[in-house]
């Protein structure tokens, strides 16, 4: 464990306590990927700044345009949104299938981000959102599309001492899809996932995303597959079009998980599934 754990009470504070604090230091969120971390011997900072008190981030709000979603927000809390399950279909979708529920409880979709691995549910169907991400350095903000947040496994954008507030996703009517492969059918760790929002109109697909969870090194957005989509009708033909197209756009490795090329042949599948249930 860090030798020291501060605690600020809200971003004013915050900023103004790290000059003060051991260079060597991480946030602190839910924890359930850092305290895993710290019992593994793969993180060893001196000091950990919890954020789990910040009121800044820990909000849910909708403006005219978005909805906010706060970086602290547990993922339990987002279930229970009724403004998330409105605007936000994939997330949705993802949620179930994000840990147990007794993690849900912890766990945070800043952290989620932060932690920058190719499998996070959380963030793989924000990017098929289209969310952006907010972040803060003292006071200074920027905003930055999520999927550019995340530079490969566990490397992000984030300059030191960043903090992600939140998520902000635009508000759209649009049918969303999130389906996951993984060991079972809950509690595991994907093999592959797909995140799909679109918007349909007389069975013409008017926008879509595409997203991917573990078969790349980033959480990733399918450009090509989700330029491809837009104007055709979402016919049999289109869908295998699509389904061949997302296997070119993956780059997965085989590990403990899976193979590569079951990986692949599964993007395709799950894309499918995901676009018919969208067509229905
Ligand atoms: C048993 C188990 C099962 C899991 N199953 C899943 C699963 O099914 N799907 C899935 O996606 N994940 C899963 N996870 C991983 C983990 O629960 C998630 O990644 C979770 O969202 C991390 O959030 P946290 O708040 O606990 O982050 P923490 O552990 O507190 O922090 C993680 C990292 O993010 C940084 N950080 C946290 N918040 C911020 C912020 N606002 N700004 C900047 N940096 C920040 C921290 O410094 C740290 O580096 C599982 C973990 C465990 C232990």
């Amino acid at each position: 464990m860090p030798e020291i754990i501060v605690k600020p009470s809200n971003l004013k504070e915050l900023w103004e306590m790290l000059p003060g604090l051991p260079a060597s230091r991480r946030y602190l969120a839910g924890g359930t990927d850092i305290v895993t971390a710290n019992n593994a011997g793969a993180e060893s900072s001196v000091c950990w700044i919890d954020i789990s008190g910040l009121p800044e981030l820990a909000v849910i709000k909708e403006t005219a345009g978005s909805l906010f979603i706060g970086s602290g927000v547990k993922i339990s809390e987002i279930e229970r949104s009724k403004a998330a399950a409105r605007w936000c279909p994939a997330l949705t979708a993802a949620i179930p299938h994000f840990a147990s529920p007794s993690l849900r409880n912890m766990a945070t979709l800043g952290g989620n981000a932060a932690n920058s691995s190719p499998c996070a549910d959380g963030v793989c169907a924000l990017v098929a959102e289209g969310a952006c991400a907010l972040l803060a350095l003292r006071g200074k903000k920027r905003r930055l599309p999520l999927k550019d947040l995340f530079l490969g496994p566990k490397r992000t954008a984030l300059k030191k001492d960043e903090v992600i507030l939140g998520f902000e996703i635009p508000k759209r009517p649009r049918a969303g899809a999130y389906l996951k492969l993984g060991p079972r059918a809950y509690f595991g760790i994907s093999k592959a996932a797909v995140a799909v929002t679109a918007e349909i109109s007389g069975g013409v697909v008017k926008r879509v995303c595409v997203a991917l969870g573990s078969v790349a090194p980033v959480p990733l957005h399918a450009a090509r597959t989700s330029a491809w989509l837009v104007n055709k009708k979402l016919s049999a033909e289109t869908i295998a079009g699509a389904s061949d197209l997302v296997k070119a756009e993956v780059s997965p490795i085989t590990d403990a998980r899976s193979g590569a090329d079951y990986r692949r042949e599964m993007c395709g599948v799950l894309l499918e599934r995901a676009l018919k249930s969208l067509a229905e």
